[in-house]
């Protein structure tokens, strides 16, 4: 399966809920999904309301977490297949190996205004792990490690013009933001609580037991 490039905001419309896709544009009334726009999905028939099946809340929840994300289907599969041989509850595991992937970290961080353009920077080697050039936006980060801007890449309009705004953001607790040197360190593995409290994992899982 390719990846979608049609307009971010009909996926929020069809979730129903902001997936945060676009950056800036997300927190502003300009959002597609603000109350005062059009309440119900894209597309001219679909306006009635429709009783959606158990198999359909099932496809739209997995659907929407591989928006949130950015992921295609194959690398979904691998998460979750990564998921179910960790101990604990497999749908957990699913959301805290997303959480701790590369691109992910680097939206959290402030380093990108969202995942699409974290995944850009990440695979022109903006960044490195533990002194490591790591350009692999799938990579999955651990405690202790320290994801940092190269050296290089700080010479870049994009990352000058970071430096003036980074020091108004704030990490999530799992993370570190050290707006002085342009790193981050993992302190911890991210916990459901860290994670979007409207997922239901257990939906996805049950998908994927069909
Ligand atoms: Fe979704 Fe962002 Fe578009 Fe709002 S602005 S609909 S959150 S992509």
């Amino acid at each position: 399966m390719s990846r979608y490039t049609g307009p971010a905001c009909k996926i929020c419309r069809r979730a129903g809920t902001k997936l945060l896709l676009k950056g800036n544009r997300c927190f502003t009334p300009k959002c597609a999904v603000e109350p005062n726009k059009r309440p119900y999905p894209p597309g001219r028939q679909v306006q009635r309301r429709h009783k959606v099946s158990e198999y359909g809340l099932q496809l739209q929840e997995k659907q929407k977490v591989k928006y949130i994300y950015g992921v295609l289907e194959r690398q979904f599969r691998k998460h979750l297949d990564a998921a179910k041989r960790r101990p604990g509850a497999a749908g957990e595991n699913l959301l805290q190996l997303l959480e701790s992937r590369l691109d992910n970290v680097i939206f959290r961080l402030g380093f990108a205004e969202s995942r699409r353009q974290a995944r850009q920077l990440i695979r022109h080697g903006h960044f490195s792990v533990n002194g490591k050039k790591t350009d692999i936006p799938s990579y999955i980060v651990k405690p202790g490690d320290v994801i940092a801007i190269r050296e290089n890449s700080r010479e870049t309009e994009y990352f000058k013009a970071l430096q003036q705004e980074i020091p108004h953001k704030s990490a999530p607790t799992w993370l570190s933001l050290d707006p002085i040197t342009l790193s981050g360190r993992v302190l911890s593995a991210p916990t459901r609580s860290d994670i979007d409290a409207s997922i239901q994992e257990h939906l996805i899982i049950e998908y994927y037991s069909r």
